[in-house]
């Protein structure tokens, strides 16, 4: 058996070991079903890169509905402490339980470990089915802000004492005429958030030599919250990445050369823009409702939530949480159906930010072979013509035959 070593994070930077234990969280519902699928394609990849040399030395921990079976609690305190230890963790959807006192599990992790990055890179596979002409123009990496706006849960309810109380102080000290059966709601948008946010897409897109970094807001109404947003990632891309970013209104006839070129765009125009010149945008950085609705949109251009992978991240303490972002599909739960690959390609982007890339990209390589061969589970088969509808276990084993088929055998 391989040792058991811990991920350290020292100086802002992430030290991974040859034999890292890493927690997961099965998830319920079609939880069960994917984590095994995506496990073992993880596993192979790494096995195929490596042989051996690094192995994933996986350590199950709780949370849902197996938590709340097995300990009575939805979220054990265990299951934090096991994250903040190990600084990486991979999940799969969990049941919201109604009326137990938190709004979400996913919210409530996000929360705890303040991951304030929601990464959700959305890229086309070939053969995939789409519903837009050209979706090989996407190919887009949203950074989404995951602890502010009005998703803080600062909410009064129409008509309470709570709203009314405010209301009628808004009325005396701003003059502000609120409908009297107003519920109220406040969207905190601050500079340090939407800084760390913003400084986490700057980086990925310097680092990763990408094209562009749009902020993506609606400025033109919410001059103070999205407006500041916009401000701000412009004068952070000044400070911070002065040689190596440009901005649009900076841009000389030369155009940006090698430096990422900073941009911004409206909510609505952009939805409008990423459906008819995809390829115009490249790594987005934007507020959490905007971010919401884009990443599930973007999501849909390109294939549908099954094919989805995410992140949840804290550059600044080195967590992160990769899931997959579709919920638990209860009526296909335990039947070996669904399509596992929004978790497998979530398992590659966490094998990239461990820096083990090779074994990310020939996941990647895997996953395109799969949809190439049209071997797909039924969500995509009963979209594409000419299509070998497989289960969920035995699309893994169609990915893993396609990994071990590569020619250089080797990373
Ligand atoms: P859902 O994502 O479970 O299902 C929406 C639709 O997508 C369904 O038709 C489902 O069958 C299909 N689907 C989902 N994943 C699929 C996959 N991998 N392959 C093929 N088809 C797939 O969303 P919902 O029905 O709104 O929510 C069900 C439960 O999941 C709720 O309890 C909700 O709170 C939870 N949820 C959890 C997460 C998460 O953990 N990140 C996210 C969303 C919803």
């Amino acid at each position: 058996m391989n040792p058991r070593e811990t991920v350290v994070f020292e100086n802002g930077r992430l030290a991974v070991p040859d034999h890292p234990a890493i927690p997961y969280i099965e998830g319920d519902g079609i939880g069960p079903d994917i984590w095994k699928a995506a496990s073992r394609v993880i596993d192979r990849a790494v096995e195929l890169c490596w042989q051996g040399e690094r192995s994933i030395v996986w350590e199950e921990i709780l949370a849902g509905e197996k938590a709340f079976e097995e300990t009575g609690q939805w979220l054990p305190p265990e299951t934090l402490e096991d994250l903040r230890k190990h600084r990486i963790g991979i999940k799969g959807p969990l049941t919201t339980p109604v009326g137990e006192g938190f709004r979400s599990l996913n919210v409530t992790l996000r929360q705890k470990l303040d991951l304030y990055a929601c990464v959700r890179p959305v890229r086309w596979f070939q053969g995939v089915p789409s519903p837009v002409r050209e979706p090989w123009k996407v190919d887009m990496v949203v950074f989404r802000e995951n602890t502010e706006d009005v998703y803080a849960g600062l909410e009064l309810e129409a008509g309470s004492e709570e709203a009314l109380a405010l209301r009628a102080f808004l009325q005396e000290r701003f003059g502000w005429d609120i409908r009297e059966d107003a519920a109220l709601g406040v969207k905190p948008i601050s500079r340090t958030g939407s800084r760390r946010l913003i400084r986490a897409a700057l980086e990925f897109a310097v680092s990763r030599g990408r094209k562009s970094v749009t902020l993506v807001h609606k400025g033109n109404i919410q001059k103070f919250t999205e407006g500041a947003f916009r401000n701000w990632g412009y004068a952070l891309a000044r400070e911070a990445y002065p040689d190596k970013t440009v901005a649009w209104e900076d841009l000389g006839e030369n155009g940006p050369g090698d430096r990422v070129l900073i941009k911004d765009a409206i909510a609505d125009i952009f939805f409008q823009q990423a459906l008819t010149r995809s390829d115009e945008f490249d790594v987005i950085a934007t507020m959490n409702l905007n971010g919401d609705y884009i990443s599930d949109a973007l999501a849909a251009q390109v294939g549908g939530i099954g094919m989805a992978p995410g992140a949840n991240i804290n550059y600044e303490q080195g967590f992160a949480l990769f899931e997959a972002t579709h919920g638990t599909a209860p009526k296909y739960a335990g039947q070996d159906k669904v399509n596992p690959s929004s978790l497998i390609l979530s398992g590659a982007m966490m094998l990239e930010h461990m820096g083990w890339s090779e074994a990310a990209r020939r996941i990647e390589r895997g996953l395109e072979s799969a949809f190439a061969r049209k071997t797909v589970t039924y969500d995509l088969a009963r979209l594409m013509e000419g299509a070998r509808e497989v289960s969920c276990s035995r699309f893994a084993d169609v990915v893993c035959s396609a990994m071990a088929e590569e020619p250089d055998g080797a990373a």
